[in-house]
């Protein structure tokens, strides 16, 4: 098990929820019902008694009050809360368990004659974990449950803890990758630097699993035929089985999404990912150093639209961000067609042209003016071919703004080496 699938235990009833039910319905023999108990955590039931070493077990009550305070009270495996009984209406009923990683004495789970002893009151090896999850590690999957993976699954909780506790639940999102695994160096995206992105504004992950949209089943490179032949439909059907469910259910309540691959299919992914909904894209930042972070201080981007002229029924729109375009670029992609050119550019164009959430925002008032515009000036039936050279995360905003009861349907250009601006696909 990853230090990373401890979320998924809370998303079913575990066998201790059943447990707990079936007790409750089942009357239980006067005979052995168990004492009642001041509430504390027991230490390690299974292996050590707590009456003959008293109501802190070998932990120590100094100790046991520092592994509570890191784990929120919550089960650092299924991350269950043990305070409090819904079923029996108690809500100080206390179900918290105080387990050893390395067992405290040398016969018992994970113990060993060097180290069961000095141990034995050390909070880095004591966890707080549920009755279920108690059971598992140290009786029913004892050997899957090694010192190492305990160890890991302790530190991804206390850190999660931390980073969480600070900021209100309402601040969680979830973490979308979208990349091209063929040119997997150039394009990974490190989860730290989502998570740091993503603190920077006042965010934490709901998840240490990112949601990965990832290209590339084709095996081929993005400007091979067979590429754009599956890759737009696979991501449509991805996001579909995927995300969208879970967007509708409220599963996902916030998206952050980083995304890094050809800019058709990033504004593909802006299509799909609904406008209403709580979305923060982010960005890559190529200098000082790599980074997701937005950066500080004033705006300088300064997006513009450029209206082309008026008439006709084909409206060529250039994205002109990272890159300016020139209009023969555009006229030698659709040859002899009475094209109108309209541009969305900025006042500087180059690659580090959109730094702060203040360019992002501004450049989607642009986006949304360009579609207005458009529509109003050349009507309803008109054509649109995009000609893009701008940051992922513009991409990802142009495909957002495009509302489909609204606009009309965009054919989507891509810059291929040595034949220009070649058509990818269509959003409709
Ligand atoms: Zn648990
Ligand atoms: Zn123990």
């Amino acid at each position: 098990m990853s230090a990373g699938t401890w979320m998924a235990y809370g998303e079913v009833p575990t066998r201790r929820d059943r447990n707990v039910l079936e007790n409750f319905i089942r009357p239980v023999p006067r005979t052995r019902r168990r004492p009642q108990r001041k509430a504390s955590s027991r230490s390690c039931f299974m292996t050590e008694s707590a009456s003959k070493k008293g109501r802190h077990g070998t932990v120590g009550p100094r100790a046991e009050k520092i592994v509570w305070a890191r784990a929120a009270g919550r089960c650092q495996i299924c991350n269950d809360s043990l305070i409090g009984h819904l079923i029996s209406g108690s809500r100080t009923a206390n179900k918290g368990y105080i387990a050893h990683i390395i067992g405290s004495s040398e016969d018992g789970p994970r113990g060993n004659a060097d180290q069961s002893k000095a141990l034995a009151k050390d909070p880095d090896n004591v966890m707080l974990l549920c009755d279920g999850c108690h059971r598992v590690i140290d009786r029913d999957e004892r050997d899957k449950h090694s010192e190492p993976v305990l160890r890991r699954m302790k530190a991804a909780h206390e850190a999660w803890i931390a980073r969480s506790v600070g900021l209100r639940p309402a601040s969680q999102s979830h973490i979308l990758r979208f990349t091209n695994q063929i040119a997997a160096n150039e394009t990974a995206i490190p989860v730290d630097m989502c998570i740091a992105a993503m603190q920077a504004i006042g965010r934490t992950p709901a998840s240490f699993d990112p949601i990965d949209l990832k290209l590339g089943i084709t095996g081929q490179q993005d400007d091979g035929e067979l590429f754009w032949a599956v890759e737009p439909d696979d991501l449509v059907r991805f996001f579909q089985e995927r995300i969208k469910g879970r967007i509708n259910s409220g599963q996902y309540r916030h998206i952050s999404v980083f995304g890094f691959a050809p800019m058709p299919l990033l504004m593909k992914l802006g299509q799909l990912l609904p406008d209403i909904h709580d979305v923060e894209i982010f960005t890559r930042h190529r200098e000082p150093e790599p980074s997701w972070t937005w950066r500080e201080g004033a705006s300088e981007m300064d997006s513009r639209l450029i209206e082309g002229t008026p008439g006709g029924k084909m409206v060529a729109i250039k994205l002109s961000i990272t890159d300016r375009i020139s209009d023969d670029r555009v006229t030698s992609a659709i040859p002899d067609a009475p094209l109108s050119i309209w541009e969305i550019t900025c006042a500087s164009p180059r690659h580090d042209a959109l730094r702060t959430r203040e360019d992002m925002s501004q450049f989607r008032e642009v986006v949304r003016s360009a579609f207005n515009r458009v529509k109003e000036v050349h009507g309803e039936d008109t054509q649109v071919f995009v000609f893009p050279a701008a940051p992922a995360a513009c991409c990802i905003e142009f495909g957002r703004c495009w509302q489909p009861k609204t606009h009309r349907p965009m054919e989507i250009f891509d810059q291929v080496q040595d034949r220009g601006f070649v058509r990818r696909l269509r959003i409709e």
